[in-house]
């Protein structure tokens, strides 16, 4: 029998899965990916073979299935345990078609833990984001500071998603949960096969100017220049996406090990450092020597001024720290961009 930890990651071949399965193989996990390829490519497998010399098991599967879920997770027998990202993550689309979020978003995490509970599957790591933080009135955010209702339907579906996490820890006293709240996930794999490919118009920054810069948009809009910033514009806490996984590993291990302090832990994931709009232009620039096309508009709905990350509680409890600075984020988001267009 083999003596590895069985991990069910869903969506895996999205951004942050692949990256976070990447890190489990070279960690020695065994990894069985789930995904409905709604907003990820098949080809993803291929490249993560490429990078670890091992190809996870794939299954395609639409986590709203609750039956062809319950096959895959009988089938696979012995998953020690779930991270999940699975889920619609678009802000703006929520916003339009909010039933989609709710449905997909949390029918597949109530049916994952459903199935799981009945195959015995106690602990789960879930992949939260820093929007359930709201509009924070103190800064650096820490995992002590009040959630508040998120601004949009896809942030609110991450509320609600830890609250009945919550709920169900605080009911089953075997199950384990880690919710990691996401600050501003950039940056690539450094061997540039895998990365952030999103569906459509970039929402996020880094894909918009990375995507501006290779002639596939003609300019980038700054969402305002007149929040009370030093410059002007919004800053946030932006990590680098495999540091950002490094500590999905950390928690997963912690948890696999016992050295939970309660069975719902929370843990913000971020550098602690804010960058403005500008400096991220300014330094996107640099590191790609060219000009971007850029030209400042109203605020977009919603943005507040200024979100940036307490991480001293993912560094006291899983010894992890971002290590990776704003221009290595980046360099690695570009070089990626222009792999991916050739
Ligand atoms: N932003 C921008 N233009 C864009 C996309 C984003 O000026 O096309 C700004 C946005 O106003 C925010 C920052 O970039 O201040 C980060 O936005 P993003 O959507 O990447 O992440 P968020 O912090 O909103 O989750």
């Amino acid at each position: 029998m083999s003596s590895k930890k069985k991990i069910l990651v869903t969506g895996g071949c999205g951004y942050i899965g692949s990256h976070t399965v990447v890190e489990l193989i070279h960690n020695n996990f065994e990894v069985i990916i789930i995904d409905d390829l709604s907003n990820s490519s098949i080809q993803t497998i291929n490249n993560i073979e490429k990078i670890t010399g091992i190809k996870p098991l794939f299954c395609e599967c639409d986590l709203k299935n609750k039956k062809h879920l319950d096959n895959i997770i009988r089938y696979n027998k012995n998953i020690d345990a779930t991270i999940h990202f699975a889920a619609y993550k678009a802000v703006g689309e929520s916003v339009k078609k909010p039933l989609t979020y709710y449905q997909n978003n949390i029918t597949s995490l109530l049916n994952l833990l459903e199935v799981q509970s009945n195959y015995n599957i106690d602990n789960f790591i879930f992949s939260s984001s820093a929007t359930v933080y709201g509009h924070p009135k103190k800064l650096p955010i820490t995992e002590k500071n009040k959630t508040q209702r998120p601004f949009s339907p896809y942030g609110n579906t991450k509320k609600i998603a830890e609250e009945i996490l919550e709920d169900i820890a605080n009911s089953e006293k075997n199950f384990s949960c880690i919710s990691l709240r996401y600050f501003n996930p950039i940056g690539a794999h450094e061997s540039s096969l895998i990365g952030e490919l999103p569906n459509g118009i970039p929402n996020n920054l880094l894909p918009y100017i990375t995507q501006t810069a290779i002639g596939l948009r003609e300019k980038l809009s700054v969402f305002g220049n007149d929040y009370p910033t030093p410059d002007g514009t919004p800053i946030r806490d932006y990590i680098h996406v495999v540091d950002l996984v490094k500590a999905h590993v950390k928690a997963l291990k912690r948890q696999l090990n016992n050295q939970q302090e309660s069975n719902f832990e929370i843990f913000n994931l971020g550098t602690g450092n804010g960058y403005s709009v500008m400096d991220v232009i300014k330094t996107f620039e640099k590191v790609a020597s060219r000009k971007l096309n850029y030209e400042i508009v109203d605020r977009r709905n919603g943005d507040v001024p200024e979100l940036y990350a307490n991480a001293n509680l993912a560094k006291e409890k899983l010894c992890w720290k971002a290590e990776k600075n704003l221009e290595d984020m980046i360099r690695s988001s570009w070089e990626w961009e222009q792999k991916a267009r050739k």
